[in-house]
């Protein structure tokens, strides 16, 4: 399992158990106030333990059962009449969302419960992925106030753009081509969607096609050849199943890389893989889609006609 999700894991765990420990004192110190309640305490934990030993022999437990039933509504009043509620008792978590399980369960429209992140967990995961994600290569490259101004000109842009990042905050992106001539804001809203996912503690990457290849040509390299050091083999290892693993990935620039005997394969085995696990792909390119078409013939081509939507760049301004 990937470390941080460890590393996060024990930190809820914590949690959970200092505040077992901090109720337990507070307990402690009620009891303590309130004699005739711990008193009353001790007789129920008596009988309780009794009537185990009975039925372990066999033995009838009726008027056993009574005189608890009795003491528990004498518990009861004794409760009320020093103003503790039940509540009192329970632990309380540090998070109160999630009880610190680190997850909620939400319904959807359609009346489904899944559990999801709970924003505890989600503020926890969210440095580490962005760290991940490679968006610290891209300094303002964001959904922050402000960031539609630069499509305000061209209204058809500021709707598209403003419809994704919604999907973006909302969770449901889904695959996507971004294409038009350079500095329309492709990679700007790109990146700032993957920044976006990585702030909600979900996986994101940007990676440029070229460097990908790269990666991908050093695994092949090191398949290969007779002996790589062990913590490199690791590292690269992790960097390709990274590319097929994160929740949303931006391939930007198609269509600048180079060409090699590989690069289509590559392509398809990342589209191939991601879509059957149903994981989010966003591809950013210059060409448009006569020219895409020419120059991935076959099956790469016909996987994002087919399954990713098209958003035209056009308009205005000078961005990324
Ligand atoms: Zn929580």
């Amino acid at each position: 399992m990937d470390s941080v999700f460890e590393d996060v894991r024990s930190i809820l765990e914590n949690r959970r158990l200092r505040s077992e420990i901090l109720q337990q004192q507070k307990n402690e110190l009620i009891l303590e106030e309130h004699p005739q309640l711990q008193k009353i305490e001790e007789q129920i934990s008596e009988i309780s333990g009794q009537i185990l030993l009975n039925s372990l022999d066999g033995k009838n437990n009726d008027d056993l059962s009574a005189e608890l039933r009795k003491l528990q509504r004498k518990r009861e009043d004794i409760l009320m009449d020093c103003g503790i509620s039940a509540d009192d008792f329970l632990a309380e978590p540090y998070c109160k969302k999630c009880g610190d399980t680190g997850f909620v369960r939400v319904t959807g429209k359609d009346g489904i419960e899944t559990d999801t992140l709970c924003e505890c967990m989600r503020s926890l995961l969210a440095p580490v992925m962005i760290s991940r994600s490679g968006v610290d290569r891209y300094p303002g490259y964001s959904f922050e106030k402000g960031s539609e101004e630069f499509f305000s000109s061209d209204p058809v842009m500021l709707g598209t753009y403003t419809k994704l990042r919604l999907l973006a905050e909302k969770e449901k992106i889904p695959n996507a081509v971004f294409y038009g001539s350079s500095g329309k804001g492709k990679t700007f809203t790109a990146v700032a969607i993957a920044r976006q996912y990585a702030m909600q503690g979900r996986s994101s990457l940007v990676v440029r096609i070229a460097e990908a290849q790269e990666l991908l040509m050093e695994h092949r390299k090191m398949i290969q050849s007779f002996y790589t050091p062990a913590q490199k083999e690791r590292m690269v290892e992790k960097k390709v199943s990274y590319l097929t693993d994160v929740d949303l990935l931006v391939l930007d620039d198609l269509g600048i890389e180079p060409r090699t005997a590989n690069t289509e394969a590559d392509l398809l085995n990342i589209l191939d893989t991601r879509g059957l696990s149903g994981k989010t792909t966003i591809i950013t390119t210059n060409l448009d889609m006569e020219t895409l078409k020419e120059r991935y013939r076959g099956r790469v081509f016909d996987r994002i006609d087919r399954n990713f939507a098209k958003f035209h760049f056009s308009g205005g301004g000078k961005h990324a």
